[in-house]
């Protein structure tokens, strides 16, 4: 997402908004559903602040049983971006800009902000390191890998037909086991 920054590099203390749907294209990362960014960019003179939400649905892998789970994203951000540009001070709105060549070869070098990487980073960072479908997902059968919320799988039933299991169950319930 390509913001561009002419305008409110014109005067300190302009404003700009940006309320976008984007789909990001991050590598590693799936969204089914476009990601809503708010966000406020302020002037400040020297630096641009830049304050908001990032909101939206995400697909994440649960670490228990491995299956694809949507996450919600809600994310505030607030960061500060230093100006690389000399900065026109004192112009009121309604006035006409002069530009001389050189503050126009400047803006022209810079007036771009690409925002992903700031979204992007927002988004990495607010992701859980242990992801849960749900916090009382079961889990895989480590045997079998069977998906233990669907219901029990053919080892757990092995344990309560087969005899020969029965030493290794009563073991299991000595150690605090089912
Ligand atoms: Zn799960
Ligand atoms: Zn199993």
């Amino acid at each position: 997402m390509y913001i561009f920054l002419a305008d409110l590099h014109s005067q300190v203390g302009k404003e700009l908004l940006i309320e976008e749907d984007f789909s990001p294209h991050y590598e590693d990362l799936e969204f089914d559903t476009p990601i809503h960014v708010n966000l406020l960019l302020t002037n400040l003179g020297k630096e641009v602040l830049i304050k908001g939400t990032i909101k939206g649905i995400i697909e994440l892998i649960c670490s228990r049983c491995l299956k694809k789970f949507p996450y919600n994203l809600s994310i505030d951000v607030e960061e500060i971006y230093l100006w690389d540009l000399p900065i026109i001070r004192n112009i009121s709105p309604s006035e006409e800009i002069e530009l001389k060549e050189e503050d126009f070869k400047f803006v022209l070098e810079k007036e771009t902000l690409f925002l992903d990487p700031l979204i992007e980073d927002n988004i990495r960072i607010s992701l859980p390191i242990k992801p849960l479908c749900n916090i009382n997902c079961k889990g895989l059968c480590p045997v079998c890998g069977h998906d233990l919320n669907l219901g029990p799988c053919e080892c757990s039933k092995d344990l309560k037909i087969d005899p020969r299991w029965e030493p290794l169950k009563k073991l299991l319930r000595e150690k605090g086991g089912r």
